[in-house]
């Protein structure tokens, strides 16, 4: 009876995980509006079962699209037709996939058998909070971890609270919102222990934490960040089971009460821009934002994405520039050109609607209008080449830039208080 048990567990799983065979990721370029509409055609043909990992709204961004064995034909047909520019970005994916799981598996085992860790490779759930609660006993004098509720599957949603003292106004930072685009949360990580352990000797991280607290959350979308590992290395909602639907979970970042439900947001919940059944129906936003209310002296929100290279700030649920937009303009050039000193990685910078799109429900629209003057968001590696299935090699330059991004965002958050 256990072993037929484990076998039908085991035919399920196997059924159950998503595979990439024959799927390609093709790069895209639109030379007119014409192309653009004709790119956002092919979007609304949902039978394609097409993943827009960048969205057909500017010309001068590329439109990258994960295409299914079964649609590739067409799609190819459809561009070709057109006369459309376009390449194969990623030309066989379910073998990039499975060189990264061989990667962070064999990486996994070397840790466990060498009691170290690699702050330069992907990391399982369970790995990154074994790496948090090191980082808490290592620099326990200012850091510690505070629960803010539980996800949709009962996961603890933990922030690591950086602090000196009692009562200072905070920073929000967070990453992994979207749970694949996990250079998100190894950035995170690593920025973890470089905060903590910049403390008293860094002059610059010296002064912020004597005077603010930063509250980092490494995974926000625990739930499917593990689901990216055990099912569907693509996914980037909730996991929450929508009603009359058999399609599961709803887009974190269109779930804000920020335009809840305008325009780049989606109201099928098979979509992966769907907004969820009302704004923060979906617990993972509304533990941050009960709790960023309950704080009320948060004067940063700092939300981390991929890809792209984008440093962007309000607003993208409207046209509207925001009554700061000089200064977060500026803030936002100086954050970028630090982070481009190291690498020359270039960013660029400016609001989300004029960047990218047009989206509504956005985190930083949300923590904006309730008053959060410096609300960003990064976009980090890489721009052209492996998109969310960046190489581990990259991490730890993308940690190192970022982080001198940060750090001018919160210097002058610490300069000018209000
Ligand atoms: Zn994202």
């Amino acid at each position: 009876m256990k072993l037929l048990l484990l076998l039908t567990a085991l035919v399920a799983g196997v059924l159950s995980k998503k595979t990439f065979i024959g799927e390609q990721v093709l790069r895209i370029k639109a030379n007119s509006n014409e192309q653009l509409s004709l790119l956002q055609d092919l979007q609304s043909f949902t039978h394609l079962q097409l993943d827009f990992w960048t969205e057909p709204a500017k010309s001068d961004i590329p439109v990258d699209i994960r295409v299914p064995f079964t649609s590739l034909q067409f799609v190819k047909a459809y561009l070709e037709y057109n006369n459309f520019d376009y390449s194969i970005m990623i030309e066989n994916l379910q073998q990039v996939i499975n060189t990264e799981k061989e990667e962070l598996e064999s990486n996994e085992r070397k840790e466990r058998n060498s009691g170290s860790f690699d702050f330069g490779a992907y990391h399982t759930l369970d790995t990154i909070n074994y790496a948090i609660d090191l980082i808490i006993a290592d620099y326990s004098s200012i850091v510690s971890k505070q629960q803010i509720g539980n996800s949709y599957e009962g996961r603890p949603l933990n922030v690591l609270k950086f602090s000196t003292g009692a009562n200072h106004p905070g920073v929000w930072i967070d990453a992994g919102i979207h749970s694949r685009e996990w250079v998100t949360q190894a950035t995170a990580l690593w920025t973890a222990r470089k905060l903590a352990s910049d403390y008293g000797k860094d002059a610059s991280i010296t002064s912020l934490l004597d005077n603010y607290d930063v509250f980092l959350m490494v995974v926000t979308n625990p739930d499917g960040y593990v689901y990216t590992h055990t099912t569907n290395r693509m996914w980037r909602k909730t996991r929450s089971i929508n009603k009359g639907s058999a399609c599961e979970g709803a887009d974190p970042n269109r779930n804000w009460d920020a335009g809840f439900g305008g325009p780049g947001a989606d109201s099928n919940p098979c979509s992966e821009t769907y907004h969820g059944s009302s704004a923060e129906s979906e617990v993972e936003v509304k533990s941050i934002a009960n709790f960023i209310r309950s704080h009320g002296k948060i004067k940063g929100f700092i939300t981390i994405h991929s890809y792209s290279q984008f440093l962007l700030f309000p607003y993208g649920y409207k046209r509207t520039l925001p009554a700061d937009y000089a200064e977060l303009n500026k803030v936002g050039n100086a954050a970028a050109s630090a982070l481009t000193s190291l690498y020359g990685t270039q960013y660029k910078v400016g609001t989300i609607v004029s960047t990218i799109y047009q989206a509504s429900g956005g985190s930083i629209d949300w923590s904006y209008d309730i008053g959060i003057k410096y609300s960003f968001a990064f976009e980090l590696r890489d721009q052209r080449r492996y998109g969310f299935l960046l190489p581990a090699s990259q991490i730890l330059p993308t940690a190192q830039e970022t982080y001198l991004a940060l750090k001018k965002i919160l210097e002058h958050i610490r300069d000018n208080p209000y």
